[in-house]
């Protein structure tokens, strides 16, 4: 007889899909533990089986000849069937085992202990055999440490089914972001075309009712400046919604593009009335630019500044009917950092105090739309990242009936991250 050592079951592993590779950890346990178990009850046959969809397979063993080793498998079956332990202390004196051809010829096997390896549910994940050639019966002590054994071989199949699983969700997670990466382009590529799509042919209109607004006056058509005007409100508006989606979905893309660079704050402040004249005209409300002295210069996306401002003033001449709406800016200072303080204060119909949280969610309009404000409840949500990615932040009071204060504040400086304390 042989003595079968890991190397020579290559052969026949190469067929198991999950039978240990030649030299893994996972093999050496294995030969290890039959080895143990041979030691521990001091016989020279020991077998470990694995359950391999209802019959089982070879997986180690010492002692035993390789080419033998379909016959050996069959003493593994009722154990696994059973999920007990079996012994038989005279295997040539049973009918059952007599004409065995490991029994009747061969190494002539008379004794049998097999212990099942403990699965989930009650299932048993393989065989670990112990036989000797000679009739015998086995100690309490060796049945006991046999049963361990199986319990340690359990494990560690468990172990190495939880390795696989983590490395199949690893691999699905890795897939999973390749995939997101590509989506993600793919959406930048879109929003870019689509962008360009879009405010082409609107840009068109605008142009064109332009034309027309012109031609008419001069011809003297003044009926129909009324319908030119609402082509060219109406493509305004479906430009601002599109320049909305747009910026959220760059903004939900990855950081945008800052062009930090110092901006003259007054001037920037006074352009503002310029930006919201026709806005105001036709309604009863005063408008009032507050400037301290002395504001100086801000380093930060100018772009972006002027288009936070624009929203909150839109929003207050939209939401106000009559009264006032001004533009302060002074310096705020938070310890040695310091900050420019653009204030927007309208006495129009004002946010109760439990809505105030809903603002700067997207798409969230506190107002009915149905009262015809209209909008995208994407302003404010905008507005805010933008402050937040030039270092600074938006904040809001708000009295229903009364009014609304809202304040951007940006650092003068140039540091985009030295935020101010957020109040929300
Ligand atoms: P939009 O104005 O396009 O709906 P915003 O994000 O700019 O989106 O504003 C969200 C909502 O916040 C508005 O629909 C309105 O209900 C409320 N809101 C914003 N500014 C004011 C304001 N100055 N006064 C009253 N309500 C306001």
């Amino acid at each position: 007889m042989e003595l079968v050592v890991s190397s020579e079951l290559e052969a026949q592993r190469s067929v198991a899909p999950e039978r240990a590779p030649v030299g893994s950890a996972r093999e050496q346990a294995f030969v290890d533990l039959t080895r143990l178990a041979a030691t521990l009850l001091g016989a020279p046959i020991v077998l470990l089986a694995l359950a391999d969809d209802g019959s089982s397979r070879f997986e180690a063993g010492v002692g035993l000849d390789v080419a033998d080793a379909a016959h050996y498998l069959s003493f593994c079956t009722s154990v696994l069937e059973r999920v007990e332990p079996l012994e038989h202390g005279d295997l040539a004196g049973d009918p059952r085992f007599a004409a065995h051809p490991l029994v009747a010829a061969g190494p002539r096997l008379r004794a049998l202990a097999a212990a099942p390896l403990p699965g989930e549910g009650g299932r048993a994940l393989g065989v670990l055999c112990v036989l000797d050639v000679v009739p015998r019966r086995f100690g309490e002590d060796q049945r006991r440490g046999l049963q361990a054994l199986a319990r340690q071989a359990a494990a560690r199949l468990e172990l190495d089914r939880r390795e696989r699983e983590l490395a199949e969700q690893r691999a699905d997670l890795a897939r999973a972001r390749d995939e997101a990466v590509t989506f993600a382009r793919a959406k930048d590529v879109f929003l870019a075309n689509m962008g360009h799509e879009l405010r082409t042919p609107l840009n068109a209109i605008l142009g064109c009712a332009e034309l027309l607004r012109e031609e008419a006056t001069a011809a003297g058509l003044g009926r129909l400046l009324p319908d030119i005007q609402t082509v060219d409100r109406s493509g305004r508006h479906l430009v601002a919604v599109i320049d909305d989606i747009l910026d959220l979905a760059r903004l939900d893309a990855g950081v945008p593009q800052l062009r930090r660079e110092p901006v003259a704050v007054a001037p920037l402040a006074e352009e503002m009335e310029a930006a919201v004249r026709s806005q105001l005209r036709g309604k009863p409300l005063r408008w009032r630019l507050a400037l301290e002295s002395g504001l100086g210069d801000i380093t930060t996306d100018a772009t972006k500044l002027r288009q936070i401002l624009l929203n909150l003033l839109s929003n207050a001449i939209k939401f106000t009917a009559r009264g006032e709406v001004e533009l302060a800016v002074r310096v705020a200072r938070e310890g040695d950092r310091e900050f420019l303080a653009f204030r927007v204060a309208d006495t129009g119909i004002g946010i109760a105090a439990d809505k105030l949280s809903l603002l700067f969610r997207e798409f969230s309009q506190v107002h009915d739309p149905r009262h015809g404000y209209g909008g995208t409840g994407l302003g404010l949500a905008i507005s805010r990242r933008f402050a937040r990615l030039l270092g600074g932040d938006i904040l809001v009071d708000s009295e229903l009936g009364r009014g609304s204060r809202f304040t951007l504040l940006l650092p003068r400086g140039e540091s985009p991250h030295e935020a101010p304390p957020r109040r929300d």
